[in-house]
């Protein structure tokens, strides 16, 4: 028998920005919830790949997204760890503030978090996910929950509880910082000898798969659900990041005492299962600015390739069955996970909306466990009044957004 540590109205599998706002946005309501990460620390890409941009706020001209992003905003920039707002209300986070202080935003709201514990198979009772399975050093545990809410962006509990899915690759890449270049002798060489300087640094774009040493390469067509092709990934990765640092160390000078200061704890991921849902969102729903009966977020947001906000001024609606599994009941999913196609997931991956759909599952979550009925059952207008009451932005009656800028000349922004 697999001991039972702990049971909880609301279980989040995952601590990046979708399972903390979702852990919040159930606190926040009152429900018992308790949040399991895997790593040491809170923040997901945002502090595992220094993911520091949290963009898609706005769209192109001014800020729409609210609720937990804004607040974690609000929370942070009194520490000075904000920086670089623009006119969308996208903003940089310091990683290393927003790991301390996502642990202790639940902390105060009374949800537990537990660290460096994994989840594995849910518990699957009658057709419904009751709770998960866990491994960490204290060997395999259950954890109970009335609402199990899937934010491990690979979708882990969904693909384990045998939910359909989706599951295509988007670039991976592995960040590095360097240290030690002199910066001024590699300036002078390259105004005294500029072929000489192209020739060294090509060489080593080459060696290191067409980025410079510390600049993001980007390896292509890696299942990363699948750790034969992660160890591949991060081997190919690192051999050839050290490659072009030896030759730079041997050839560039100022680079004689170069090192690989660190390289980033996590892979950067951007894509990969996308659960089968009630309603998969599209491309066409974003591009036409879709509205929903059963919206949870609206947005204006858009990615497309490395380019945000191309469409500018964009009005769409995130629907509630993007969250609910078409397979299962008592499981919801938030983040990178939603139901979606490949091409709307690209915009659905970015932080803010990550946030939005992590609250809005939080709530659903707290709501379906307090009224013993299954997510796809709840009140989906009680819901929506909830989020309005937390502060995110719905387009509802007496919500209003800032005026369009005189100037409409959209701002420019990219994805790292
Ligand atoms: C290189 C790169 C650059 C990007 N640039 C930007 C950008 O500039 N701006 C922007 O807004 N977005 C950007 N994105 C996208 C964005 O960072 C992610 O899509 C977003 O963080 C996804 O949030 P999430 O909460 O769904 O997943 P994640 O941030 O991946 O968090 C998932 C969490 O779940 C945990 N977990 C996973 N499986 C389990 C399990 N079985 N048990 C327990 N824990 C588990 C993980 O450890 C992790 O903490 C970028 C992404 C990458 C990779």
């Amino acid at each position: 028998m697999v001991p039972i540590s702990k049971a909880v109205e609301v279980l989040v599998v995952g601590g990046g920005p979708a399972g903390i706002a979702a852990a919040v946005a159930a606190a926040r309501e009152g429900a018992n919830t308790l949040l399991v990460e895997r790593y040491g620390y809170l923040g997901g890409m945002v502090t595992g790949a220094h993911v520091v941009w949290v963009l898609g706020m706005g769209d192109g001209f001014r800020q729409i997204a609210r609720g937990i992003a804004r607040d974690i905003r609000d929370r942070l920039e009194p520490l000075g760890a904000v920086k670089k707002p623009n006119a969308c209300g996208d903003y940089t986070v310091d990683p290393e503030v927003f790991k301390w202080q996502a642990i202790e935003m639940l902390g105060e709201l009374g949800a537990t978090v537990l660290l460096h514990t994994m989840a594995c198979d849910p518990i699957v009772e009658d057709g419904a996910v009751r709770g998960v399975f866990t491994e960490s050093k204290a060997g395999r545990r259950a954890i109970r929950a009335k609402i199990v809410i899937d934010a491990s962006a690979d979708g882990d509990v969904a693909f384990r509880a045998g939910c359909g899915y989706d599951n295509e690759t988007h670039d991976v890449s592995l960040g590095a910082n360097v240290d030690g270049v002199d910066k001024a002798r590699e300036k002078a060489f390259a105004e005294e000898s500029p072929d000489r300087f192209q020739q060294i640094r090509a060489e080593a774009i080459r060696l290191n798969g067409g980025a410079m040493v510390g600049r993001g390469r980007h390896l292509k067509n890696i299942d990363v659900t699948d750790p034969s092709a992660l160890t591949e990934a991060e081997t190919v990765l690192r051999r050839d990041l050290f490659a072009a640092l030896r030759h730079l160390r041997a050839h560039m000078p100022g680079w004689e005492k170069a090192v690989i200061r660190e390289t980033l704890p996590q892979l950067g991921v951007r894509q990969s299962r996308r659960i089968h849902t009630e309603y998969m969102v599209t491309d066409a729903d974003l591009r036409a600015s879709r509205h929903f009966d059963d919206s949870v977020a609206r947005l204006g947001s858009y990615l497309l390739g490395y380019k945000l906000y191309d469409p500018n001024g964009l009005d769409y609606d995130v629907p509630y069955r993007c969250m609910v599994p078409r397979e299962i009941d008592g499981l919801l999913l938030a983040g990178r996970c939603v139901g979606s196609d490949y091409l709307a997931n690209n915009t659905l991956r970015l932080i803010a909306p990550c946030f939005a759909t992590g609250q809005a599952a939080g709530i659903a979550a707290a709501l379906a466990a307090r009224q013993g009925v299954a997510p796809r059952n709840i009140p989906v207008r009680e819901l929506q009044n909830r989020l309005v009451g937390q502060g995110a932005y719905l387009a509802a009656a007496g919500q209003e957004l800032a005026p369009l800028p005189s100037n409409t000349a959209p701002i420019e922004v990219t994805d790292s």
